[in-house]
């Protein structure tokens, strides 16, 4: 690893302007991806500072919202009572996530802002990256790219967004709040990301020293039900080859309310309003919920390696939509 200088906030103001003074210096929460990619040599930053002291670590009810301090940890956040009780799709995304030792490291801001685990970029030996070196190609496009997206890809960039807690938080119309050296500012998630195929190299709008200081979380109505399905290689610390989350609201066997996200399969987290354009008014049978997973992955984009994840992903939101809806006919 390259040598850095150490600097450790004590609030956030303080941490925006030490991040102001270095384009290059980067911030440093749980660390467990951040570390990873120092050590890799994919990342370099010559200042690194530590924002785990700041006072961003609260979870608390305010009106119909649970906000999440940037730094709660995902094990934290799993073990919130009004998580439990209202959000079972959020509770699930994070305990199908990683390790128990890593949830208890990692921070919801720092799983928000993850990095992608495509190997070529993981790998400063590999030239081509359009990720890590703009106009260089794609190796995983012509690679091993099983663990790569097929939504928001194409031939500049199929790298995935692994978070499964982003899943459930674009399916809830959740909103960031950011801290910039300026000005505060609250942004959708489902507009803070942006997909490899509009650009490879920036990953989301957030600005060089702009801090998330917390994720705003509505409470569903006490009528919506509610899940998360991780489908992966193994049953426990892997990431996920596709997964679903739903929320839905019935009323005498029709669809009043639904909010899809998906994941395993987008280049960021990906909201499925078309699968929600055909299940909302609609009944709740398997056969609008086949609809409306074949129009979620209509504009699938896929090399050899993914082009499994388009039956996988279209099945596993299908079964995730029976399970909430208890539906199986
Ligand atoms: P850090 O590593 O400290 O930071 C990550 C990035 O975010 C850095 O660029 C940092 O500068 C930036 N950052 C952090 N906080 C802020 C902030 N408040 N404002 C602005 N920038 C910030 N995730 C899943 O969702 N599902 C999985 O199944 C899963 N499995 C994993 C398995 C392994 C082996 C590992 C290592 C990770 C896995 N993860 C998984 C990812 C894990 O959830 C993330 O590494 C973790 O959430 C990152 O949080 P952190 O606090 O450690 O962030
Ligand atoms: Fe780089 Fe994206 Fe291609 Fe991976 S998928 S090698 S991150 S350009």
């Amino acid at each position: 690893m390259r040598a850095f200088d150490y600097v450790r906030a004590t609030d956030t103001r303080e941490a925006v302007r030490l991040l102001a003074e270095d384009p290059a210096a980067s911030c440093l929460a749980g660390g467990t991806t951040q570390l990873d990619l120092m050590k890799d040599g994919v990342l370099e930053p010559p200042r690194l500072i530590d924002i785990t002291r700041l006072p961003l670590h609260g979870i608390e009810r305010r009106g119909a919202a649970l906000h999440v301090g940037a730094l709660a940890t995902m094990e934290e956040l799993a073990a919130d009572a009004t998580v439990a009780a209202r959000l079972p799709m959020v509770r699930e995304s994070l305990l199908r996530g990683a390790s128990v030792q890593l949830r208890n490291m990692a921070t919801i801001g720092g799983n928000l802002l993850q990095r992608t685990r495509c190997r070529y970029f993981r790998d400063p030996t590999v030239p081509e990256c359009n990720k890590r070196t703009p106009g260089s190609g794609c190796a995983a496009a012509q690679g091993a790219a099983r663990m790569h997206a097929v939504l928001g890809a194409s031939e500049r960039c199929i790298a995935l967004h692994a978070s499964d807690l982003a899943v459930a938080l674009v399916a809830l119309d959740a909103v960031v709040h950011i801290q910039g050296p300026a000005e505060a500012r609250t942004v959708p998630l489902t507009e803070f990301y942006l997909t490899a195929d509009e650009s490879p190299q920036r990953e989301n709008v957030l600005e060089h020293a702009e801090l998330i200081t917390a994720v705003e979380i509505p409470l569903p109505s006490a009528a919506a039900r509610s899940g998360y399905l991780k489908v992966r290689d193994r049953a426990s610390y892997e990431f996920a080859l596709a997964s679903a989350a739903v929320l839905l609201v019935l009323e005498d066997g029709m669809i009043r309310q639904a909010r899809v996200g998906l994941g395993g399969v987008g280049t960021k987290p990906w909201r499925a309003y078309e699968s929600e354009h055909v299940l909302t008014g609609a009944s709740a049978t398997t056969a609008t919920f086949r609809e409306a997973a074949d129009a979620a992955l209509r504009d699938a984009w896929t090399v050899p390696g993914t082009a499994f994840k388009v039956p996988l992903a279209r099945r596993t939101l299908v079964r995730e939509l029976q399970t909430v809806s208890e539906v199986t006919a």
